[in-house]
């Protein structure tokens, strides 16, 4: 099983790491050729407009909104859940997403950099201990659809719940960073349970 980190930029070698952690191989994939290769995707934490103007530069950006819509089971972490989402508020103008969760997310929703933090969340699907997830910049999810289910949320200073992680078929993404905590639960989740229940991943 051939799993690929999209290497534009962004933290790819932590993710790399956290994937190799749960017995898969993880490579960077930066062309076609290695994007036609790989079974599964991750799209990592980092810039999601930057992310998006290279997949552009690189002609990549069919391509990876293709195979995400037909099936190939994709992770993003932060500027990662942003590039799957349908939808994103508080986007700069004309900014593209690869798209495929039917979602609203919005970006920088926690606040400014300075703004980081970290907690522990629970997770449906993963039992105790909870994970400590760290939040960068993040975005939070406004809405989904039917079809997305909310895996875990998060209050903010009012109170009010908002997802922090999801679920729609095929594709997983949250807003913070399992990648930079050595716990590599949510990555297992990823290749255990979405990636190896799909009849198609070979
Ligand atoms: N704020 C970033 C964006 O809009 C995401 C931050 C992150 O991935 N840590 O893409």
């Amino acid at each position: 099983m051939k799993i690929g980190v999209l290497s534009l930029q962004g933290d790819v070698r932590e993710h790399i790491k956290s994937l190799s952690d749960c017995g898969v191989d993880a490579q960077a994939v930066n062309t076609k050729k290695q994007i036609d290769a790989i079974s599964a995707l991750v799209i990592p934490g980092g810039e999601s407009t930057t992310i998006a103007k290279l997949a552009r530069s690189f002609d990549l950006f069919a391509l990876i909104s293709d195979r995400i819509k037909s099936g190939m089971p994709t992770y993003g972490s932060c500027a990662g859940m942003i590039l799957l989402s349908d939808v994103v508020n508080d986007a700069i103008e004309g900014q593209e997403t690869f798209g495929g969760i039917d979602m609203v997310v919005r970006r920088n929703a926690f606040g400014r950099q300075v703004d980081s933090f970290e907690t522990d969340i629970k997770f449906k699907g993963i039992t105790e201990p909870a994970i400590r997830a760290v939040f960068i910049r993040a975005p939070w999810v406004e809405s989904v659809g039917a079809n997305v289910e909310v895996l875990s949320e998060i209050s903010d200073a009012s109170g009010v719940k908002h997802p922090v992680a999801v679920r729609s078929g095929h594709l997983l993404a949250t807003s913070f960073h399992p990648e930079l905590t050595g716990d590599n639960r949510v990555h297992k989740y990823f290749v255990e349970v979405i990636c190896r229940e799909l009849a198609s991943f070979k």
